[in-house]
């Protein structure tokens, strides 16, 4: 199957007014912020997006973004993957005036000086914000059972901890 690159960069005017769409990827290894933050390398994120302006006159883009992430488990310390999921909807904006009267429903974003918005960087930025703050296993993959066991195996040794009677009768003894 052929792998469609979505844009790094978009004139979101030109996109709408041709009512684009797109259907690709965006190249995991390149969202550098993303790949900091995991515990692995960062899968490609699957991405659909449309372009379009709705029935009052607004540019809009709205998609999904789908990426597996590598994440360490905050309870049993060890890596797992997680898929992560996230719907968009950006309004591009070219003045304050413009994010001002953005209907809520609209992300604001906005445009650089040639009229264009950074849509790798966009979508890395919502990937970010939907990571999970205290990354964990579901409760029946992880794998604090297995350590449960680990704790118990080491408790045979509180057997040659010394007995305090025994110093109390030396004690005495004296
Ligand atoms: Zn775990």
């Amino acid at each position: 199957m052929q792998t469609v690159k979505i844009p790094v960069s978009i004139d979101p005017i030109r996109a709408a007014s041709s009512r684009s769409t797109y259907e690709g990827i965006v190249p995991g290894q390149q969202l550098k912020r993303l790949n900091e933050l995991c515990a692995g390398d960062c899968s490609d994120v699957a991405v659909s997006l449309e372009c379009g302006v709705d029935i009052q006159g607004i540019v809009y883009l709205k998609g999904k973004a789908v990426t597996e992430l590598t994440l360490n488990c905050q309870r049993c310390m060890t890596l797992f993957t997680t898929e992560v999921t996230v719907d968009f909807c950006f309004g591009p904006c070219g003045s304050e005036a413009e994010i001002d009267e953005l209907p809520d429903a609209y992300d604001p974003i906005e445009c650089n000086e040639i009229g264009e918005i950074r849509l790798h960087q966009l979508i890395e930025d919502e990937l970010i914000v939907a990571m999970p703050i205290i990354p964990m296993h579901e409760e029946t993959d992880c794998n604090i059972g297995s350590m449960d066991i680990v704790v118990g195996e080491i408790e045979p040794a509180q057997e040659e901890r010394p007995n305090p009677f025994a110093v109390l009768e030396k004690l005495k003894s004296k």
